[in-house]
């Protein structure tokens, strides 16, 4: 194996290994493939010179580059990026265009359109990689993932001051279980930073909290010609439900702050029918508020349709990491100071999602989300611009300059 220098020539070689996580797979990792760049990954960061770097039995890939300041403490942080892409769009034989991009709609291969959109306006002039159209591209996050070693590579060289930097890439991230297994204890960092977002500028430091409900109902089922009075059709009490639902708190009907209950799947027949609901919001208020709403739409259906048996759970699954960092401004005035450094002016948003991070500060380790210069994630239109990338690479190891100044 020879070691190539660019965060672009690692990109490419990364998203060439088929790392699809699998969302109904209970063992972690969910697919096996993603070992393949796990093992890549660890080979690759002890030919740096990382020596502890390994692989564990659940696919997390760790590694520790040692601090170059003698004689004084420097805080220990820590890079994080997923090695997992989403499940819902092909990630098998991924081959990656790259191109000049000088504006205008994107053409690719197999006759998918990359409109020009304010993002990719701000890109003309860059150099551009996409998918031939047929899976996702990767950015997310093997951008991240280029991004961090051609950092770790950077500091190698550089040889400027820097304290101890754990590196940790998790499996199953886009599944919801990249950090079941993180063993905070052993990673040994006081913060950590997630680079697993989009374009440069734009920081995270807060994300949805987010519960997933489950709707049962147990109808009764009897032959329709004699069903009179009789038959509790158990799928027409799943269309009342989600027919009772506030159209206007919907994922397709809002954006930045606000919240949404989301019907997301369903099934059924007259005797027996599920919904699952999803539940966002930025605060504790909002989310009480969507689960009263739910509570009171199931009292309607139950009054409306007494023969039936309608019953909810809810589950939390990460929560807003905004209360934990926000006790910690220091990682987010360095991460600003770092993003400055870099030519690029920070911008907070808050993120319709979660991150790894979301759990991790939950957890006890507060982890802030930084640009990897993808867009479009999840889908065949992925894009990732090299320059931001470059950029990215530049912020991480200014990071690692001012934590240690
Ligand atoms: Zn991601």
């Amino acid at each position: 194996m020879s070691l190539t220098r660019t965060a672009e020539e690692r990109f490419l070689r990364y998203v060439a290994i088929e790392t699809t996580s699998c969302p109904d797979c209970e063992q972690v990792p969910s697919t096996a493939c993603q070992f393949e760049l796990a093992n890549l990954l660890a080979a690759e960061l002890r030919e740096l010179g990382l020596h502890d770097a390994a692989v564990d039995e659940h696919c997390y890939v760790t590694a520790s580059l040692p601090a170059n300041v003698a004689g004084r403490e420097v805080p220990v942080i820590g890079w994080i990026a997923h090695l997992d892409t989403s499940p819902d769009v092909s990630g098998k034989n991924v081959r990656p265009q790259v191109r000049d991009y000088q504006g205008g709609e994107i053409a690719l291969p197999n006759g998918k359109i990359i409109t020009e959109d304010e993002a990719l306006k701000s890109c003309r002039g860059h150099k551009i990689v996409t998918s031939d159209g047929s899976t996702l591209l990767g950015a997310d996050d093997k951008a991240g993932i280029a991004a961090v070693m051609t950092a770790v590579e950077r500091l190698l060289t550089e040889n400027q001051p820097h304290g101890v930097i754990k590196i940790c890439f998790t499996p199953d991230e886009e599944v919801g279980n990249g950090t079941q297994f993180f063993d905070l204890q052993r990673f040994g960092a006081e913060c950590a930073y997630t680079v697993d977002g989009e374009l440069p500028g734009e920081l995270n430091r807060e994300t949805f909290t987010a519960k997933a409900a489950v709707i049962r109902v147990t109808g009764r089922e009897i032959h329709p010609g004699t069903a009179k009075g009789i038959m509790v059709n158990a799928s027409r009490i799943a269309a009342e439900i989600i027919a009772l639902m506030p159209k206007n708190q919907a994922p397709e009907t809002t954006e930045g702050d606000e919240p949404y209950l989301h019907p997301y799947h369903v099934e059924g027949n007259v005797a027996a029918a599920a919904v699952r609901v999803l539940l966002r919001s930025f605060d504790d208020t909002q989310m009480n508020q969507l689960e009263n709403r739910l509570q009171e739409i199931l009292t309607q259906v139950r009054s409306d349709f007494p023969g039936a048996l309608v019953e909810l759970t809810v589950k939390e699954q990460y929560r807003n990491m905004r209360e934990g960092v926000d006790q910690h401004p220091e990682i987010l005035q360095k991460l600003e100071e770092a993003a400055r450094r870099s030519g690029v002016t920070p911008c907070w948003q808050p993120i319709r999602g979660g991150t790894d991070g979301s759990r991790l500060t939950e957890m006890g380790l507060p982890t802030p989300n930084i640009y990897t210069g993808g867009h479009n994630f999840h889908s065949a239109t992925e894009w990732l611009s090299v320059n931001h990338l470059e950029t990215t690479v530049e912020t991480l190891v200014q990071l690692a300059y001012v934590w240690a100044e």
